[in-house]
């Protein structure tokens, strides 16, 4: 019998026994669920939301990985992309809407500027946004070019997939 099973689920544990009937971990078959179901807050604030705007348009139509609509309050998203420079005075607004996210949650640093203070050398900016909230994925580059977010997405998504999920009730170390 062929299967027509989604991709995330070929793992060599799962088995299609019947049409409609699929054996799995859970494990597996929440993390499938997940990685294809994100919803991204996008704390822009600088020139590399250009880049991010791009990102939703035909040419890489980053719907096709389940993550396009982007949701304006923490309490509905479970991305935190943090795209352009971060100022000393805005890493509280930046922590406290990392902590208003639901478990589970992720961070992706959007650009030079996200990761490392780009070229911003001085007093008022923060050198990396890993300072204050711990971030799962980084994307190089100034500004970065949108098939380097859609490549730092799918690694992303692996990284989902690979996980332990945490299952109701559970939530993240309070680090
Ligand atoms: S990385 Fe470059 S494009 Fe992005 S916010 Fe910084 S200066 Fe602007």
């Amino acid at each position: 019998m062929t299967s027509h099973l989604p991709s995330g689920l070929q793992g060599g544990e799962e088995a299609l026994i019947s049409e409609g009937v699929l054996l799995t971990r859970l494990d597996t078959a929440v993390g499938w669920a997940r990685k294809f179901s994100l919803f991204p807050y996008p704390f822009a604030t600088a020139c590399c939301a250009m880049e991010y705007m791009s990102l939703s348009m035909s040419p890489y139509d980053i719907d096709r990985f389940g993550a396009l609509l982007p949701r304006f309050t923490p309490r509905q998203a479970d991305l935190l992309m943090v795209i352009g420079t971060v100022t000393c005075r805005q890493a509280p607004i930046l922590k406290r809407v990392y902590a208003q996210m639901a478990e589970p949650k992720w961070v992706m640093s959007f650009g030079a500027c996200a990761s490392t203070g780009g070229f911003y050398d001085n007093y008022t900016t923060l050198p990396g946004i890993d300072r204050i909230i711990p971030v799962d994925v980084y994307v190089p580059g100034c500004p970065p070019r949108p098939e380097s977010v859609l490549d730092a997405l799918m690694a992303l998504q692996r990284k989902i997939q690979h996980s332990k999920q945490k299952l109701f009730g559970e939530v993240a170390d309070p680090t």
